[in-house]
């Protein structure tokens, strides 16, 4: 099977605890993703909302050379994909490959040349905010807070650098701002529904379909906090989300945004190697071979393929 995910903190947790991306006691290694014939990953730098300045862009560069080093150490299995070249190459053989973003924008430290900074070292998305405050907005604690002039001005720049705008974490306003400034498709990488599960993390239906009319993508997180209220999350959560989104209209739009290593997942899916269950799970709900693909891959392998 063929599996993209739009968003794990593997890296980030690998990093800071000195782990190898290879084999480890963690929810995404290269060797669980081995169970599937071709895996695309993007794999998120994440900020702390406390790191501000220089001390935020030296983090990313302390977790990016980790995470330079790690792909180093696995070149027959991994490679990352920078630019859409790479991209549309991956097309002629199955290795897996690895997609890279940032998880807060504080790294930018509210100066619009590291954004470009970052555009060369291969970032191609970036997650606008965290849950709290920094120099592009507020994150989701402060609905009614949106974007400051510094942000309004950012999402121009990242369309032409090609640095695919996320609103994943975003407050209610940012969104909508991100949603009048936007030329391009925007995505919201990790993220559910918040008439199944009402967290201000998820999105409202509203917001959905806003995403849908402009091009673009949802990833749907396996966190249990977002996946049900209470208690006792578990897969059969996942496709009450994504059953939502699809009577939306969102069987081009929705995709798989992990969150693995960033959050707790139910325990019947566990880690990265549950996916084939969930994937079993789907057939068993009647999704169709088809519609199962474009959820779990072909969906956010066509968004890339328009907009790298
Ligand atoms: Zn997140």
């Amino acid at each position: 099977m063929r599996y993209f995910d739009l968003h794990c903190d593997t890296i980030t947790e690998c990093a800071a605890g000195g782990k190898q991306l290879a084999e480890n006691d963690l929810g995404v290694s290269l060797r669980k993703a081995a169970c599937f014939d071709e895996w695309r990953q993007f794999f998120a730098i994440w900020i702390p909302d406390s790191m501000r300045g220089p001390e935020a862009l030296a983090y990313f560069d302390s977790v990016y050379a980790y995470f330079l080093a790690q792909l180093a150490n696995n070149a027959r299995s991994i490679v990352f994909c920078r630019e859409k070249a790479d991209f549309l190459s991956t097309r002629r053989n199955s290795r897996d490959y690895a997609l890279l973003s940032v998880e807060g924008g504080a790294v930018l430290a509210g100066k619009m040349q590291t954004l470009s900074y970052l555009r060369e070292r291969g970032v191609r998305l970036l997650t606008l905010t965290w849950n709290g405050d920094n120099e592009i907005g507020s994150g989701y604690l402060k609905p009614e807070s949106g974007l400051t002039d510094f942000g309004k001005a950012l999402i121009p720049e990242m369309e032409r650098q090609g640095v695919i705008v996320d609103v994943s974490h975003l407050s209610d306003r940012g969104f909508y701002e991100v949603e009048a400034l936007a030329k391009r498709p925007f995505i919201a990488t990790h993220s559910n529904a918040r008439a199944v599960c009402p967290h201000g993390r998820n999105l409202t239906d509203e917001q959905f379909c806003l995403l849908r009319d402009r091009g673009g993508l949802v990833g749907i997180n396996f966190y249990k906090a977002f996946l049900r209220e209470g208690p006792g999350a578990c897969m059969q959560d996942i496709l009450r989300h994504i059953d939502h989104f699809l009577a939306l209209g969102g069987e081009n739009v929705v995709c798989m945004g992990s969150d693995f290593d960033g959050a707790e997942v139910p325990a019947d899916l566990g880690d990265i190697e549950g996916v084939p269950r969930l994937r079993r799970l789907m057939r068993q709900h009647g999704y169709s071979e088809a519609l199962i693909e474009r959820l779990l891959f072909r969906n956010a392998a066509e968004f890339f393929r328009r907009n790298l």
